[in-house]
């Protein structure tokens, strides 16, 4: 149902049996409320250079971009942004941060000039009250976010905000951390988080970088039974999984994402992945739709 058809609803319930009037208000509100509630994205981001190339993972980036309803802001949790405390974004105009090097100068120099906003990065500091959380006005938007949002949304039309990783925090207290974002999905926020499930970069494949490490592909494997199977607990717990996975995830930054966007999964939504391939033999790019 439309606001359009809402209000017409509301106009022709007739005055009297009030009991029964809120009852039927409280099903469409919810009908409402359930049917507006974005999706949530984890996004394998790869190599920055895919902000200037084409290829496969990009096509799909840019479709899902199309198949999402518009929203009203994104809400970016990238494995670049790690902090001492929690921040969140808070600029009018965020900068495009160029954080690594040795990549070519049509890199160095991209912008993706999508606006903050200042007013979403309050509400969210006021929704979160497990921890502090500060408004930062000294980021911007790292290559996480756009790299992946230029394919997403490539007129830069929809205001971008950030979340940092505290990474002096556990796997659990993110976990927990990433259910209190959960009402800015029924606000038209879009959450993304962006890293790589699988990600190792001592071991990437020069020799034959299309060829995922038997590893890798174990990895990737087990991480995406556990989504399918809405085994969180053991995702948080991924430490206890086994060798392959130790191997994946050297360190949490690019992990955490995934683990931000698995404890936004209401119990019902169902669960899509794209881009399911290993780059440069230790880089998993599988990515991840809850709706
Ligand atoms: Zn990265």
């Amino acid at each position: 149902m439309d606001r359009k058809d809402f209000i017409k609803t509301l106009a022709l319930i007739p005055i009297g049996g009030l009991a029964m009037q809120l009852n039927s208000l409280k099903s469409i509100t919810d009908t409402f409320e359930r049917t507006s509630r974005m999706p949530v994205l984890f996004l394998g981001h790869g190599s920055p250079m895919n902000a200037i190339e084409q290829n496969e993972y990009t096509r799909k980036f840019n479709e899902i971009g199309k198949s999402l309803p518009k929203p009203k802001a994104v809400l970016m949790v990238s494995a670049h942004w790690e902090t001492n405390g929690t921040f969140v974004t808070a600029m009018q105009k965020p900068q495009t941060i160029h954080d690594f090097g040795g990549f070519p100068k049509a890199l160095n120099e991209f912008q993706y000039p999508a606006p903050g906003s200042p007013e979403l990065a309050i509400q969210t500091k006021e929704l979160i009250h497990s921890t502090e959380v500060g408004l930062d006005h000294g980021w911007g938007l790292d290559h996480g976010a756009w790299s992946v949002l230029c394919h997403l949304f490539p007129n830069a039309d929809v205001p971008v905000f950030q979340l940092s990783l505290n990474y002096k925090k556990d796997t659990q207290w993110h976990y927990e951390l990433a259910k209190e974002l959960s009402t800015l999905r029924d606000k038209g926020v879009l959450i993304i988080g962006s890293g790589n499930m699988v990600h190792n970069l001592r071991l990437i494949n020069w020799q034959n970088p299309t060829q995922g490490h038997d590893w890798a592909i174990e990895a990737n494997e087990t991480f995406k039974n556990l989504i399918a199977a809405n085994d969180h607990q053991r995702l948080v717990n991924y430490q206890s999984l086994g060798k392959a996975v130790q191997l994946a995830v050297p360190s949490p930054d690019h992990y955490l994402p995934l683990i931000y966007t698995m404890s936004l999964k209401g119990e019902k939504e169902s669960v899509e992945f794209f881009n399911d391939k290993t780059d440069m033999g230790s880089i998993a790019m599988t990515s991840v739709l809850i709706h």
